[in-house]
């Protein structure tokens, strides 16, 4: 569902532009909006959700796909933790589609899929693994990566009940909007991925904006 957002760039409380390929953790205060803008089109951003009380209680995909009755997220979705709580809401989105099946790339992943030869290639779960290791203060630890939100990526369910990853729905511009409803800490990895079409073989820039409540 396409809903666009009324607030402006010029009162984003912070802001900042991952890079390709580059990752960003930071906490998100109850009722702040968060927006994750895709700069160039066809990006993928990889992102976990940890409650600040406890980080062990995190994004939840089952939780959240089995309350709304919709494996898709979008504007209205509601995020749930694995306590079923709600974390977060989207209150925005211009993509008007976001995935949460088909899980973040890893250097395993890349083998398997592809080839032996992309062992050494740069994938999202290393991403998350320097974030939580630069930032020990957040208490987050191997164990805490799990499973994840692909915003702007497109993997559509076929009739049969397939999985297929497919060429990006977003565009120059586009982006997410979330409020939280508790505090929470984001990691996002911004994906290098280039053996599929999510990021269209082209890791690009995404900006990360922050507006208070
Ligand atoms: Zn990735």
């Amino acid at each position: 569902m396409i809903k666009e957002s009324n607030l402006s760039l010029e009162t984003a409380a912070f802001r900042e532009v991952v890079g390709a390929g580059d990752y960003y953790l930071g906490k998100v205060s109850a009722g702040q909006i968060c927006r994750i803008l895709d700069l160039e089109g066809n990006q993928a951003a990889d992102t976990l959700f940890y409650c600040v009380d406890d980080p062990s209680e995190r994004y939840s995909a089952t939780d959240t796909i089995r309350e709304q009755h919709n494996v898709y997220l979008t504007a209205g979705s509601v995020l749930r933790s694995n306590k079923n709580r709600a974390m977060l809401e989207i209150v925005a989105d211009t993509c008007g589609r976001h995935d949460t099946l088909g899980g973040a790339c890893a250097t395993e992943s890349n083998t398997v899929r592809y080839d032996l030869e992309k062992r050494c290639m740069h994938a999202c779960r290393d991403s998350w693994m320097l974030a939580i290791a630069e930032k020990p203060e957040y208490g987050l630890s191997k164990r805490d990566i799990t499973h994840n939100i692909n915003f702007f990526m497109n993997v559509p369910v076929t009739e049969e009940g397939g999985l297929s990853f497919a060429d990006g729905i977003s565009a120059p511009g586009k982006y997410v909007e979330l409020k939280a409803l508790v505090d929470v800490y984001v990691l996002i990895s911004n994906c290098p991925q280039l053996n599929n079409p999510c990021n269209a073989y082209n890791p690009t820039p995404i900006e990360y904006l922050v507006w208070n409540a």
